[in-house]
C-alpha cells in the first residue's frame, strides 16, 4: 500500500494543519507547515489576487512550489472554493482540494469534497437585520471581513468580537460585511476540509488489484437501476465503474447502497 512520509509538508496557511492533523494522525504522518511561504499568492478570497486557473491547477502549482521552497519531495497542499453547483446554479457550493504530491513514487493524488452547508453571506448598511444576521452566522467563531460600500476595498478581516465590529460599522457608515471565508475563520469550512482529508487517505488506501497503484477510484457511474415497484429502468446509475490511472485496469461494480429506485423517483409510476 502507498504510504506517506511520517513527516509531510503541508503548504497551506489559516490553521487547515490543525483540521488535518487528526486525520493523519493514526497513520503515524506528522504534517508541517512550509515556513515563510506565502500562499496567498495563488488567490485570496476577499478578491485581493484574483485566481487565474481552475481550482485543481492552483492546488497542483501551490503544492509544487511549497515543494520547492521547503525543498520536499513530498507534499501536500489544499484549496477551495465558493461559487454556483456544477449541476444547479441556484445553489451555492463550497468545493475543496486536497493534492498529494510524491515525485519519488510519481504520484498526484486528489481528494475533493463539496459541501452545500456552508456560511457565505453579505449584508450592508441599508439593512436594519444587523442583530440578527450576526445570530444567524454565529458571529464569533464564525468571522466577518467589512469592506467599504462605494469601491469594495476591504477595511478589516477576521473580526470576531462586537467590541470590535461595532466601532468600525460607526466609523464607515457605508459598510458592507461578508463572511470571513478563510478556513480558520469559518467552521462549516473547516467540516468541508476534514471531508477531502478523508477522501485523500481513502484515496492513498484504495489500491489498484492489478498493479497495486494507490487511487483505484470510481471514475464512473452507469447503468439504470429498476425501479421498486414497476421494475422498469430508472434514471439513477446502477454500477460503479473503478478505473486505476496508472495502468488503466478497469472494474465495475454494482452498487451496494441502493438496490432499487425508489416509484417516487420513477419516470414511469411518478412522471
Ligand atoms: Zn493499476
Ligand atoms: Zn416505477
Amino acid at each position: 500500500m502507498a504510504m506517506f512520509p511520517s513527516q509531510l509538508l503541508l503548504s497551506s496557511k489559516h490553521l487547515k494543519e490543525q483540521i488535518l492533523q487528526p486525520l493523519f494522525e493514526p497513520l503515524s504522518v506528522e504534517l508541517f507547515v512550509p515556513f515563510g511561504f506565502d500562499t496567498d499568492k495563488f488567490g485570496t478570497f476577499c478578491g485581493t489576487t484574483p485566481r487565474i486557473e481552475g481550482p485543481r491547477q492552483t492546488v497542483k502549482e501551490k503544492c509544487l512550489a511549497g515543494m520547492a521552497h521547503a525543498n520536499q519531495r513530498q507534499g501536500l497542499a489544499s484549496e477551495g472554493s465558493f461559487g454556483p453547483h456544477p449541476a444547479s446554479p441556484f445553489l451555492n457550493v463550497n468545493e475543496e482540494w486536497l493534492v498529494y504530491i510524491d515525485l519519488d513514487q510519481n504520484l498526484e493524488i486528489y481528494g475533493h469534497s463539496v459541501s452545500m452547508d456552508l456560511c457565505h453571506q453579505q449584508l450592508d448598511f441599508r439593512s436594519l437585520q444587523l442583530t440578527d444576521f450576526l445570530t444567524s452566522i454565529q458571529f464569533g467563531v464564525q468571522g466577518l471581513v467589512l469592506k467599504d460600500a462605494n469601491n469594495g476595498e476591504v477595511i478589516a478581516k477576521g473580526l470576531t468580537k462586537e467590541e470590535e465590529l461595532l466601532p468600525l460599522l460607526q466609523k464607515h457608515p457605508k459598510w458592507v460585511l461578508e463572511t470571513d471565508l478563510r478556513a480558520h475563520m469559518n467552521p462549516k469550512r473547516q467540516q468541508t476540509i476534514a471531508a477531502v482529508g478523508q477522501d485523500l487517505i481513502r484515496r492513498m488506501q484504495s489500491s489498484c488489484p492489478n498493479c497495486a497503484a494507490p487511487d483505484f477510484s470510481v471514475v464512473e457511474r452507469s447503468g439504470q437501476l429498476l425501479c421498486a415497484w414497476c421494475k422498469q429502468a430508472t434514471n439513477t446509475h446502477a454500477y460503479l465503474n473503478y478505473r486505476c490511472a496508472h495502468c488503466q485496469h478497469q472494474t465495475i461494480e454494482k452498487r451496494k447502497d441502493l438496490l432499487a429506485e425508489d416509484p417516487q423517483y420513477c419516470p414511469h409510476c411518478n412522471p
